[in-house]
């Protein structure tokens, strides 16, 4: 439980939902406008290479008074859907594994955040899968959990040849983007899961892996964590030598190195020893919210100094400090009751799906704005520059999300609430995906550099 605010859905099958009737209301709306897109285009993703689209777009603009304001001639979403939008993090992973759930399908908003037809209509290119387990119950799980887990997202690749590919590079990346494909990247999301050994390591990256957390919310014997709802005793004060040793491995291997989840000491031991740009695939700011998982502004300059990236997490708990107060009473009081019923209705998941459903009716699970997390994508862009900041909402792996960004369709409204906020369109493009982009290519040229240097050494 001491996990619980950065992995509630443990509690759960599925996302509950907070706010019903906002909910159904705002999904609505969301409808209106994603039927003005489907009725224009059937691939959105295919925009960019259809000209011809924006004349039937512009026509429909101007016979269509229900899409007029939110419809596909909108400027906000032209440049979300002529984007490559990539977010860091989605805990959806495990689905994919399961007989009854197919990502090919579309689930009500109740039923997680994304799948591939809503993937479609957020406009969402590229996606960092976690693939992540807790502590370790024995010696193996960790190999054997995210050997599993990887396996999932290969298939659930195999299973949507049209639609979804793995990309082992930037180059492959954008390549699928232009073929209207949705591309799966994947992330180790804690150093304990590689049980110590840089040859799992080696071996993730050849599968595909493209960063790995260095923790999650506790130490491992190599890096120090920045906890969740508590900040565990620093037992390294940082790296150790082989947490060194794993950084620069990845460094060799074009591996990104991720900072979301470590303490401040590691942060700063992680930026001193890579080469490359490190990233934070799901971390917010603490100037806006001071939460242990989000970032102080000397670590967003350390972060832009080193070239990387800052993906900003939408989870209202870590975004805002009354909704992190809220939800940690909600927690409290609901949180073994809900245990209880998951564990005495594991039988029959009908009952506790109906049950739960009822349950969060009755109890809403606190959330914030929008507004909310705009603040900290603008802090993150003054402090550490357009060039340093992305998106990392945490999809599938947290209780809620902010009021008006409720699943992945809701992605078009991040885009046009940062230009409302006076950004150019520059730097929501890159924001949108190009600036983690750059990490990833970055990464890569820093191996090929590392290899030439060792091909040449006596
Ligand atoms: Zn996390």
């Amino acid at each position: 439980m001491s996990d619980f605010l950065d992995r509630p859905n443990a509690l759960f099958a599925a996302r509950p939902e907070p706010l019903r009737v906002q909910r159904r209301f705002l999904a609505l709306l969301f409808l209106t406008r994603a039927d003005c897109g489907r009725s224009q285009t059937s691939d959105a993703g295919r925009i960019r290479r259809i000209p011809m689209t924006r004349l039937i777009l512009l026509l429909a603009l101007l016979t269509s008074t229900a899409c007029a304001t939110l419809g596909e001639g909108d400027p906000a979403r032209d440049l979300h859907f002529d984007s490559i939008v990539v977010d860091g993090h989605s805990d959806t992973t495990p689905r994919f594994a399961r007989s009854d759930w197919d990502f090919a399908e579309r689930h009500d908003d109740t039923d997680g955040d994304m799948d591939l037809p809503r993937i479609r209509e957020g406009g969402l290119d590229v996606q960092f899968w976690s693939v992540y387990t807790g502590k370790l119950a024995a010696p193996g799980d960790g190999l054997r959990i995210a050997l599993e887990r990887i396996d999932a997202v290969h298939e659930m690749a195999r299973r949507n040849p049209e639609d979804v590919v793995v990309a082992y590079s930037v180059a492959e990346l954008r390549e699928a983007v232009d073929d209207g494909r949705f591309v799966s990247l994947m992330g180790i999301e804690g150093g304990h899961i590689i049980e110590e050994n840089l040859a799992a390591l080696r071996l993730f990256h050849r599968l595909g892996v493209r960063y790995l957390t260095l923790t999650h919310s506790f130490n491992t014997t190599w890096a120090d964590s920045s906890g969740t709802t508590s900040i565990p005793e620093p037992t390294h004060d940082g790296l150790t030598d082989f947490g060194r040793d794993v950084v620069l491995e990845m460094n060799r291997l074009g591996m990104l190195v991720d900072i979301s989840h470590v303490s401040d000491a590691t942060f700063f031991d992680a930026v001193e020893t890579s080469r490359a740009p490190v990233i934070a695939s799901h971390s917010s700011v603490r100037a806006v919210a001071d939460h242990t998982r989000n970032m102080s502004d000397e670590m967003l300059r350390a972060l832009a100094a080193n070239g990387g990236v800052v993906m900003i997490n939408f989870y209202p708990a870590y975004i805002d400090e009354e909704t992190t107060r809220a939800t940690t009473a909600w927690f409290k009081e609901h949180g073994p009751t809900l245990m209880e019923r998951r564990k005495a209705l594991a039988e029959d998941p009908q009952r506790l799906a109906e049950e739960r459903a009822a349950f969060f009716e009755a109890n809403p699970v606190p959330v914030c704005d929008l507004d909310v997390l705009l603040d900290h994508f603008d802090h993150a862009i003054e402090i550490a520059g357009p060039d340093h900041v992305g998106i990392g909402a945490d999809w599938d792996g947290v209780i809620s999300m902010p009021a008006g960004m409720e699943d992945v369709t809701r992605l078009p409204d991040l885009t046009a609430g940062l230009l409302a906020r006076g950004h150019s369109r520059k730097t929501v493009r890159k924001v949108l995906g190009e600036n983690v982009l750059r990490t990833l290519e970055e990464a890569e040229r820093v191996a090929a550099e590392i290899a030439s240097e060792s091909a040449a050494a006596p």
